[in-house]
């Protein structure tokens, strides 16, 4: 089929080899021409799903769309992460806004200006009501009192647009770094002035700090409606003080925008006991799902912002929260998904889903394949340190299954770092080159201790350490 022939639905869902989205496992790697071409299809499609909608808190007559558009992780084409690909970016959008999502959100530094810029060009086709535009004042760029200014203006420009319906103060972390930028250089009464003017329609923040600072921010900024936070399970666990910010929040009636449902993609890839727990409540969600509809259940929760920069991504995260697919969790599956998510913590493993976007390595480093490798030896049991009674077997037995599955050109250590890979992995959190050198570090560390305790290697060929 050439990219003018006309799609079946058949054509598009074999296309779609049933893919799920990366992150989901077994997402089929597609083509930017075959990912355009099944777009272009859906666009003369009348496929009813649509996003839920929820009312907005402090707009009533107002619905936001349960899943909004993060701007951090736009498609780009070649190897610079900020040319953004704005053919491609266009068309997952029109997708996930003709399945009822209406909620974008970018900010000053996202792709160096080429988010805005972006959302400025794809969005200006649709009537300016029909959806809600975020963007945030660049804290760290705040330095003297024209700043704030300046860059508003320049954020309008970039973005085309006469108003933002909200404007947050980005990743705010503590009181004193907010009390600096926002009300020392008296950039926080700006914002109000712009509010006034209704260049801005709703004031709000994205906070990264602890939740002793909140109240003491929130008295100061009562004109905060909106507030973007990390809200999934493995977050929670991690750290306690996260569900406390949450708790105020709610208190003080503060909308909830979640950020990183899925932990930077670690919780997509469930895996050995906790993937089992998932499987036995029978929902038959995919561990994604789980955490979409985990961060869609809490309280005070009005939208999740998540990047989206493959279709696969879009495709399925509209669907999860669709009218059509989305449940809120019951007692029980809440119960079922926190006991998971701690067997999951119980083993560290690699973030990667297998989506093998990184693929090819220049060096021949075969990224996903090393890190499986890994994973499944880490499920299984890494070999124990010291003189335990199965160390050397396992050690051995290690060894042996990563020389036959990697010859030498293949292996960890050829990594050089050069960072091409990271660019096309969707997992932001995932530093793939230091992964590869602890794995590297990993398996000479074996091979040391093998050796020292009298094992013999064969024909193995040179150990990287
Ligand atoms: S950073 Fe390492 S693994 Fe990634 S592309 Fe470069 S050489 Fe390959
Ligand atoms: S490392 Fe490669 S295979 Fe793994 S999640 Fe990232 S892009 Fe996908």
């Amino acid at each position: 089929m050439t990219c003018h022939e006309k799609m079946t639905r058949r054509d598009v869902m074999a296309l779609l080899g049933g893919a799920t989205a990366a992150g989901l496992g077994g997402c089929s790697r597609q083509s930017r021409e075959d990912v355009i071409r099944v777009l272009d299809a859906d666009a003369e499609d009348t496929d009813p799903v649509q996003v839920v909608r929820r009312p907005v808190p402090f707009a009533p007559s107002r619905e936001i769309s349960l899943l909004g558009y993060g701007g951090t992780r736009l498609p780009t084409r070649g190897r610079d992460k900020n040319n953004v690909d704005r053919e491609l970016g266009a068309k997952l959008v029109d997708f996930a806004y003709r399945h009822g999502l209406n909620y974008f959100d970018t900010g000053w530094n996202y792709h160096e200006g080429n988010g805005e810029r972006f959302w400025g060009a794809t969005l200006s086709k649709y009537p300016r009501d029909s959806f809600f535009l975020s963007d945030k004042m660049c804290s760290w760029r705040l330095k003297k009192e024209t700043d704030g200014p300046e860059m508003f203006a320049e954020q309008l420009k970039r973005c085309a647009v006469d108003y933002f319906d909200f404007y947050l103060c980005h990743s705010v972390g503590s009181y004193g770094a907010f009390q600096h930028s926002y009300l020392k250089l008296g950039t926080l009464d700006y914002m109000r002035k712009e509010k006034e003017r209704g260049r801005i329609r709703h004031l709000g923040m994205s906070y990264h700090g602890q939740s002793k600072d909140l109240p003491r921010i929130l008295d100061e900024y009562p004109e905060c409606e909106v507030c973007i936070l990390l809200v999934n399970a493995y977050e929670g666990r991690r750290n306690p003080d996260n569900l406390k910010m949450r708790d105020i929040l709610r208190e003080r009636k503060v909308a909830i925008v979640v950020m990183e449902p899925l932990a930077g993609g670690r919780l997509s890839t469930m895996h050995g006991r906790a993937r089992e727990l998932l499987k036995d409540a029978a929902s038959g969600d995919t561990p994604a799902k789980w955490g979409y509809r985990y961060a869609a259940s809490q309280p005070g929760v009005m939208s999740i912002l998540t990047g989206m920069g493959h279709f696969a991504y879009v495709r399925e995260n509209v669907r999860t929260l669709s009218t059509r697919d989305f449940r809120p969790f019951t007692e029980a599956e809440a119960a079922v998904y926190e006991k998971a998510v701690a067997a999951f913590m119980e083993v560290p493993t690699i973030a990667c889903t297998g989506c093998r976007y990184c693929t090819p390595c220049p060096y021949g480093v075969p990224i996903p394949d090393l890190f499986a490798w890994y994973n499944k030896l880490a499920l299984t049991g890494l070999p124990p340190e010291g003189d335990a009674p199965d160390a050397q077997r396992k050690r051995r037995d290690a060894l042996v299954s990563y020389f036959n599955e990697f010859s030498e050109g293949h292996r960890a250590h050829n990594c050089i770092g050069c960072r091409k890979c990271m660019a096309a992995c969707p997992q932001w959190t995932l530093r793939i080159p230091d992964e590869l050198t602890k794995l590297a570090a990993f398996v000479g560390k074996t091979r040391d201790a093998y050796l020292a305790a009298g094992g013999r290697l064969h024909g193995k060929g040179p150990l990287p350490c």
